[in-house]
């Protein structure tokens, strides 16, 4: 069976296709294939920008394994199967008056596979990883491993951000905060301003974010702040992010987009979007998911470093422009908090900021990306592992010196010979690349 990743960068035909249902489905599927020398990969949507999912040998789907299968209120805790998907979580949580305490900007992902890559949203919470307790996964001999901080804490730091390289998971148990309502609004501002009371909103609101058009100093902001106020205006939410995804899909798909246009798709973007506000519970405003078909590159950067690393990525894009008139990208900035596990965490033990560059999949994309990843790793920046990078096996040892080789480490330990392995990991911990 075809498949591709969401984007439509990556096609690939896998020889076989299996779709678990149960703990001893994945024993079963790891020890045959290791009797007939095939690898594997584990997915969950598909949503990530690169090779992480491409394999020629046994592709698992996790759609089956989707159950929340047991909600202890007390704990403030859940335990899911781990290809559920995060609409499904945060739905079933806010039936019992549970969250999780940040989301990403979709809901599409499935639980293993975003927190495989350490996906995160924006606000002081560190990543969708640091709310793991538990992790229920299948080695590579078939054993079922049960990691949390008490039986290991070196083989849970491996696997709370895993890349799916070190067993196919089965389960997790997360951590959970009561549901909350939050105000959302929407502020246009420029990047001067914005950038002078950061301190200030980063204090005051508890997730906050912006979006930056390159090409002009305009930037709009968005701020959450938690509220006892009635839910108003969800329709309006509903109307606003319908016009804004109309909006995306023309600027990033349909419209030539030459470069002169840009700013003024972004100023309708902006003025759509000026002191629109709203309250609603959490999990159904976090996530806007607005999105048109486009690439990403999200590089995660010391918050201390913001200012210059911004205007760098900008002077990045104005620089490709002269040579590409219809390649346009915008740049959006989110906060996360320091991760305390993870060793392959790009916030682990750091407040980061994460640039992104969004723009249209039209050739040319990959070399914008790189110019940015040059520009990025002046500041020690990480590139998200679910978005488009070009980074190698010496390139992640320099970005992660503390904590690559226990990664390897933990590795070998549960996968001593690559079942769970493919290109993308190979080139990142297996190869021998300078
Ligand atoms: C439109 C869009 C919006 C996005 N928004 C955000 C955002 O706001 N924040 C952010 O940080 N990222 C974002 N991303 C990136 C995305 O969250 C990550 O790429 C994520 O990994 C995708 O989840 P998935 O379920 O599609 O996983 P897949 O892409 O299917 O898989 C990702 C990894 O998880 C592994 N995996 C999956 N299931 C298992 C399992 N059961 N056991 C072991 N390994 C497993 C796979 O092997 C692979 O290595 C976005 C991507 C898109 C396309």
């Amino acid at each position: 069976m075809k498949h591709r990743n969401w984007s439509g960068v990556q096609f690939w035909t896998p020889k076989e296709v299996v779709y678990p249902t149960s703990i001893d489905d994945l024993k079963q599927i790891v020890l045959s294939a290791k009797e007939r020398g095939l690898r594997i990969r584990a997915i969950g949507s598909l949503h990530s920008y690169n090779d992480l999912c491409v394999t020629p040998d046994i592709q698992v789907h996790t759609d089956k394994l989707n159950k929340v299968l047991s909600i202890d209120k007390n704990k403030m805790q859940v335990r899911v199967e781990s290809g559920i998907k995060m609409k499904a979580l945060v739905r079933s949580l806010a039936k019992e008056g549970l969250s999780l305490p940040n989301q990403g900007y979709i809901l599409k992902q499935s639980l293993a596979g975003a927190t495989a890559t350490a996906t995160h949203g924006t606000g002081a919470t560190g990543t969708l990883s640091s709310f793991i307790e538990e992790i229920e996964l299948v080695d590579a001999k078939g054993n079922v491993q049960i990691l949390n901080p008490k039986t290991n804490e070196h083989l849970f730091s491996a696997a709370v951000v895993n890349l799916g390289c070190l067993g196919i998971i089965y389960a997790f148990t997360l951590r959970c905060i009561p549901l909350q309502k939050l105000k959302l609004t929407k502020v246009k501002s420029n990047l001067k301003d914005c950038l002078k009371e950061l301190p200030q909103l980063l204090k005051t609101y508890d997730h906050f974010q912006f979006g930056i058009c390159p090409y002009t100093e305009k930037v709009i902001t968005v701020r959450y702040q938690k509220t006892d106020e009635p839910i108003r205006n969800r329709r309006g939410y509903i109307l606003h992010r319908s016009l804004l995804k109309f909006l995306a899909i023309l600027s990033f798909e349909y419209l030539p987009s030459p470069r002169w246009y840009f700013p003024t798709s972004f100023k309708t973007y902006r003025a759509i979007s000026n002191n629109f506000s709203c309250v609603d519970e959490s999990y159904r405003i976090l996530s806007p998911s607005d999105e048109g078909l486009y690439v990403e590159e999200e590089i995660a950067v010391p918050v201390e470093h913001l200012e210059s690393a911004i205007e760098e990525a900008k002077n990045v894009i104005l620089e490709f422009s002269k040579d590409h008139p219809l390649m346009v990208a915008a740049i959006y900035v989110r906060f996360v908090g320091p991760d305390t596990r993870g060793y392959l965490s790009p916030t682990l033990n750091q407040s980061v900021a994460y640039l992104t560059y969004v723009t249209k999949i039209k050739d040319g994309f990959r070399e914008l990306f790189q110019a940015f990843e040059n520009a990025m790793f002046k500041y020690r920046g990480r590139p998200h592992w679910g978005k488009i990078h070009t980074l190698t096996k010496e390139k992640v040892k320099e970005l992660y010196p503390q904590t690559y080789d226990r990664f390897v480490e933990a590795k070998k330990q549960l996968d001593p010979d690559g079942l769970f392995s493919n290109a993308y990991i190979h080139r990142l911990f297996e190869g021998d690349q300078k």
